[in-house]
């Protein structure tokens, strides 16, 4: 008996997600599988236990990707564009219809405030596969003409197929968001896809599954393996040959692992990683709005978003004066439980991310900084003291080959440099490993153009930030990532061109 059949008596029985014990989604079912592990789901708000995760090992991979291939060959692979897309809305549809079951999932998960993951997350989950279906059904391939010897010439034209059987590792800062932002293209270019989310944030991916299902999208199409990376899910589905591409958001690190194992039968990856954002503030700036948008850019999702800002470069006539405001919103941040009344600040994801945001407040200490505000833990009242809270923190005064500087902290904490010159800012901010993003604040629009093709990232912001349009390119320079996503960017990845030559 081949390993799907073993796992399917159980993938019947299990037709609907379960918030407390979480399992994989094969081949439209979900099943505990066979590793008979599991592992806890600790609530980050409070450090209590809310569940257990099913983890998976070889079997389950090999039987998720192969339900994949099998879905790729058969049902899904012979519906027309228009069917295909036309489920994809569907799926969208019934996001939205079940809003508040994502909504509960992904602040169970994440702890973070129920305004921002209503505002942020749920909503753009939901639209990513509405923009893609939408780009694929009206994007053109390209057509050449040309002379032959003969005279009666040539006809050149390209078609795009889907890439194969595409897996996606996803991280736990936006679970849904970032997970759909892969998922969505990859089945409206016609492949089909096995998960590993985040072991952090299991919840929203598993919850994907009973869309599916519930639209009519055929078993296969979407497949859901929990686990963690080395030795585990993770690993197994990026080193299984049955993998045509990865796609995947993280840490650069994990990204260089990843990259090592695709080379195994040259698969293609698109890879999003880290960042060490920087924001340019001219004395020139809208004062209000600077702030405004580095308080988001800084502390939004506890500082937990790969375009957040952790370098701020203020022009030195505004320098105390920006200090002095951003110290003030940080000082107002209201941290709390997702639904209490006015909460802007949740909690790190994990007690083991609290502690590496706090090595990095301590190492600010060591190497020299002013602490602005924060620096700690903050004071929590008794029910939530076992959560991994960190204080919003505001350095300055390190140099710029600090660590804290150079190095990804990923959390609520930035260190503010003031600078003399445009290139000088320009300098500092191009010197970093990452190449994610940029933000720049300025009144003069003839700086803004002149800087932001100067600086070495993927996406600038003039007097924005975090202000995306789904059609545009998005990825990162250097460290940062390899490829685009967004919009017809992300045929490159999800595709296969095919040329096809008629002699006339
Ligand atoms: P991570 O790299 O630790 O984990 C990401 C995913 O990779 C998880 O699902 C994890 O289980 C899996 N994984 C880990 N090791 C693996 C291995 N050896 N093989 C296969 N899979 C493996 O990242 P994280 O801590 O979840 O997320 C935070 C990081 O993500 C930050 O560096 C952040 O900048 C980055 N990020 C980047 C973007 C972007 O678009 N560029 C977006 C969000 C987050």
């Amino acid at each position: 008996m081949s390993l799907a059949q073993e796992l399917e008596p159980q993938a019947q029985a299990g037709t609907r997600f379960r918030v407390d014990e979480v399992m994989h989604f094969i081949n439209g079912a979900y099943t505990a599988g066979t590793s008979g592990r599991t592992f806890d789901n600790i609530n980050p708000v409070t450090g209590e236990k809310t569940g257990i995760i099913h983890e998976a090992l070889k079997p389950e991979v090999d039987a998720a990707v192969t339900a994949a291939r099998q879905a790729l060959r058969g049902p899904w692979g012979k519906l027309s564009l228009a069917q295909r897309t036309n489920l994809l809305h569907a799926v969208a549809d019934e996001i939205n219809r079940r809003f508040d079951d994502f909504l509960e999932a992904e602040i169970l998960d994440t702890g973070k405030p129920r305004s921002l993951a209503s505002h942020i997350d749920i909503p753009r989950g939901a639209a990513n596969f509405k923009v893609f279906a939408d780009t694929v059904k009206n994007a053109p391939t390209e057509a050449f003409e040309f002379d032959t010897p003969d005279g009666n010439g040539a006809l050149n034209y390209a078609v795009r197929k889907p890439k194969g059987v595409i897996a996606v590792i996803s991280p736990w800062n936006l679970p849904l968001l970032l997970m759909t932002w892969k998922v969505g293209p990859a089945l409206a270019c016609g492949n089909t896809v096995v998960v590993k989310p985040s072991e952090e944030t299991p919840r929203t991916t598993a919850l994907l599954g009973e869309v599916m299902n519930a639209v009519g999208v055929p078993p296969g199409v979407f497949n859901v393996v929990n686990g963690f990376g080395p030795n585990s899910a993770g690993a197994y589905l990026t080193e299984h040959p049955g993998v045509d591409g990865i796609t995947f958001t993280g840490e650069t690190r994990t990204g260089e692992i990843i990259t090592q194992a695709a080379a195994i039968g040259l698969r293609h990856v698109s890879m999003e990683c880290g960042g060490k954002n920087p924001g340019i503030v001219f004395a020139d700036c809208d004062i209000e709005k600077a702030i405004e948008g580095t308080m988001r850019s800084v502390f939004a999702n506890c500082g937990q978003v790969c375009l957040g800002t952790e370098r701020v470069y203020v022009e030195r006539p505004i320098f105390d004066d920006f200090v002095a405001r951003l110290k003030a919103g940080a000082e107002g941040l209201k941290l709390g439980r997702p639904d209490a009344p006015g909460t802007n600040l949740g909690p790190a994801i994990s007690a083991e991310h609290q502690q590496k945001i706090l090595s990095y407040y301590e190492l600010a200490k060591e190497e020299g900084a002013t602490v602005i505000t924060g620096g700690g833990i903050p004071e929590m009242p008794d029910d939530l003291k076992g959560g991994a809270w960190v204080e919003p923190t505001i350095l300055t005064g390190l140099s710029e080959d600090a660590r804290v500087v150079k190095e990804e902290v990923f959390g609520p904490v930035c260190h503010i440099q003031p600078f003399d010159t445009e290139d000088e800012a320009i300098a500092m901010a191009n010197d970093t490993r990452y190449g994610l993003a940029a933000a720049i604040w300025t009144e003069n629009l003839t700086r803004a153009h002149r800087v932001a093709p100067r600086l070495d990232v993927g996406i600038v912001w003039i007097n924005s930030w975090f202000l995306r349009d789904l059609r545009t390119a998005f990825g990162g320079a250097k460290h940062s990532g390899i490829g685009r996503e967004g919009g017809v960017h992300g045929f490159e990845f999800y595709t296969e061109l095919s040329n096809i030559c008629i002699k006339l």
